[in-house]
């Protein structure tokens, strides 16, 4: 068993860290908001004063941050993971960031004889509570090996994908391929719906053919019956294809499909839908459309 400190304890990082102590790890946690904490400690964490402090007192160090910013505050910072840790300790970055980022990460840990891998997630809060994730790795193979059993604890596939920064760039594909499909999706069933068609006959009688998809399996049934709840909050998602961008800017490779998204993304943000769930991309189009994407009300009863 390890000892393990774990920083940021939100949404994802709550339940993951709750199945390694499940699976009898030591845990030392931190997060800045401190009523995140407490609940951990007591199912038998203990809490640290700083990332540097968790870092100090662990030999494996897990962050799952909200984007690339805060993984440079927790681990560069002032009072970050690096000002605590000692040479030969372990850090596994899980939050979902620029690869960039992941990059730069890693070459400040290794300068200070710090092993790192770069493993987001895929899978959201309720494959978090099972322990079921999949878990992208970007690093070198002997730590991978290392770790795995630990990753193993929150996950159920724990692929290595290249060195540090691929775990990352899996993620982004992941996302690109999530949002577009939404989109597409959204196109489809306004069009169905303004040509007078039942969306829900419309989605049952593609869904076993070629544009079938896990996507449109989870997501359709949520906009026909107008549940926008997250799930996977529209921020977030314009969060990830701001960063594929970014990191596609930098390889001098265009995704217009991906921007087109993101702009959609950003637009709901302004229209304060930012933490509704990533299906509601589709009241973008159904506005444009002056469309919305529902049942078809039952024909009056005629005696
Ligand atoms: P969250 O905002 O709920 O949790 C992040 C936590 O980090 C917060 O509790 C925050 O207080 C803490 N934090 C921020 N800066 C900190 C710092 N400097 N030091 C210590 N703690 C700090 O986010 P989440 O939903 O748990 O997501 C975490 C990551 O996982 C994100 O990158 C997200 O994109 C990714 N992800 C989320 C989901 C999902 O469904 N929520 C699914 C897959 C991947």
């Amino acid at each position: 068993m390890s000892n393990i400190g774990f920083i940021g304890l939100g949404i994802m990082g709550a339940p993951m860290s709750r199945n390694l102590l499940k699976a009898g790890h030591s845990l030392v946690v931190f997060d800045i908001v401190p009523d995140l904490v407490a609940p951990i400690v007591a199912a038998g964490a203990a809490p640290a004063k700083s990332c540097a402090d968790a870092a100090a007192r662990s030999e494996m160090i897990i962050t799952m941050l909200p984007d690339g910013p805060q993984v440079e505050q927790a681990v560069l910072g002032t009072g970050g993971v690096l000002e605590g840790v000692r040479k030969g300790s372990t850090l596994v970055d899980m939050s979902s960031i620029s690869p960039l980022v992941a990059q730069k990460v890693g070459a400040a840990c290794a300068a200070k004889g710090v092993e790192f891998l770069d493993a987001p997630v895929s899978g959201g809060e309720p494959k978090a509570i099972d322990a079921t994730l999949a878990i992208m790795v970007g690093g070198d193979a002997a730590v991978f090996q290392k770790m795995q059993p630990i990753l193993q604890t929150m996950g159920s596939t724990v692929t290595l994908t290249g060195a540090v920064g691929a775990g990352n760039v899996t993620k982004l594909a992941n996302q690109i391929m999530v949002a577009c499909n939404i989109a597409a999706m959204g196109e489809a069933l306004v069009l169905a719906t303004r040509a007078g068609l039942d969306p829900e006959v419309v989605f049952n009688a593609v869904k076993g053919g070629l544009a079938g998809s896990t996507v449109l399996n989870a997501k359709a049934p949520m906009v026909i019956a107008r549940n926008f709840k997250p799930g996977f909050r529209i921020k977030l998602h314009q969060k990830d294809l701001r960063n594929a961008l970014l990191a596609a800017e930098d390889m001098k490779v265009s995704l217009p499909l991906t921007s087109l998204v993101q702009q959609m993304l950003m637009a709901l943000m302004n229209e304060g839908k930012g933490d509704l769930d990533h299906s509601a991309i589709v009241t973008f189009i159904e506005e444009m459309a002056r469309t919305e994407v529902k049942k078809a009300a039952a024909p009056a009863h005629t005696a």
